[in-house]
């Protein structure tokens, strides 16, 4: 971040300003998003904990509402007072260190958390193709690498670690909208072209939390959500392959956790990721609503004016910097939106 944008957003930081733009957040919640903690014994970069100690002591201190998912839900339907500002956090996919890392400080701090697995990964049956890509482009023999994706031969040929990293992204992205079925017999090309062999089960990096340790943060005040079986992208599944996947990673859940939270995550979760087939069979299975990852706040007055919306509420990746995170829960980023929007 800029000097000059640090010097900004300084007055945030200031105990009691945050309170002078509640009122932007009237109608408005923050559903915050999280994937992987630091953990160097590990090698795993992602949200580090002094960041995250230092981002919930912000939140408590300024009395900010720390809310879990379902009293969000209920309060965003106009059960209960209005959400005003409440802050909600969740967590993508299952890993290990989800459950090492970060359950303990939100614990320490009594901040609900909600965490959504994907039930094969935690079930021991795959690990994550992105995670497999990564590996592969880690570990690769030599510097370059052919593979054939469809009617193409991608050619790809790096020198530095951002030519690396630009390759590894590429490739991840063809990946993503290929059905999930063909994504094996890709990435074993890859695999053949780095000269890598790919494990059978993931390495400690990419290990899932078991279900023991999942019941174990239940006990530490961790929700969890169901996030699929495989982690497909469901728009691009066929119907009984998005039903499958839906019901059964509910069920799955419901068998090893005592409190499943009956909230569902989306896998990816842009807008093209899921449509009305995921939305109508969520609402049959009884579920309270299910969560995107596009950015923006969870509003009420949306929330209440469609029966669809609470099947498509927004999130804001967690920030790595405090004033961002607080230039969200405090509604500057809200007042912007709304500034925009008028004429
Ligand atoms: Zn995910």
């Amino acid at each position: 971040m800029t000097s000059v944008k640090q010097l900004l957003l300084k007055p945030l930081l200031m105990p009691g300003f945050p309170a002078l733009l509640k009122y932007a957040q009237r109608d408005c919640a923050t559903v915050f998003m999280l994937h992987r903690f630091r953990d160097p014994e590990r090698g795993i970069a992602g949200c580090d904990s002094s960041h995250l100690r230092q981002a919930l002591g912000y939140l408590t201190r300024n009395g900010y509402e720390l809310v879990s998912l379902v009293e969000l839900f209920e309060r965003l339907g106009g059960k209960g007072p209005q959400a005003r500002g409440a802050v909600a956090f969740t967590i993508d996919d299952g890993y290990l260190e989800q459950a090492t890392v970060a359950a303990p400080i939100f614990a320490q701090f009594g901040c609900p958390v909600t965490t959504f697995v994907t039930t094969g990964f935690l079930d021991g049956k795959l690990w994550f193709w992105w995670d497999q890509i990564e590996y592969l482009f880690q570990h690769a023999a030599r510097r370059s690498a052919q593979v054939r994706f469809g009617d193409e031969v991608l050619d790809y040929r790096w020198e530095r670690e951002e030519e690396r990293a630009l390759a590894k992204d590429d490739f991840t992205a063809r990946c993503k909208i290929i059905p999930q079925a063909e994504k094996p017999a890709v990435i074993a090309q890859l695999a053949a072209a780095t000269q890598v062999d790919l494990p059978a089960a993931p390495p400690a990096a990419y290990a899932p939390m078991s279900w023991n340790q999942a019941r174990e943060c239940e006990q530490m005040g961790m929700t969890f959500g169901p996030h699929t079986v495989t982690h497909p992208v469901l728009s691009r599944s066929a119907n009984e392959v998005a039903a499958h996947e839906i019901t059964e990673s509910w069920a799955r859940l419901r068998a090893e956790v005592r409190k499943p939270v009956p909230v569902f995550c989306y896998p990816y979760g842009w807008w093209a990721d899921f449509g009305e087939r995921e939305v109508d069979l969520l609402r049959a299975l009884g579920f309270l609503g299910a969560l995107a990852a596009e950015p923006g706040y969870a509003n009420a007055l949306a929330f209440r004016s469609n029966e669809d919306d609470r099947f498509k509420v927004r999130r804001f990746g967690f920030p790595d910097e405090l004033p961002h995170m607080i230039q969200y829960v405090s509604g500057v980023e809200r007042f912007k939106q709304l500034l925009r929007r008028s004429p």
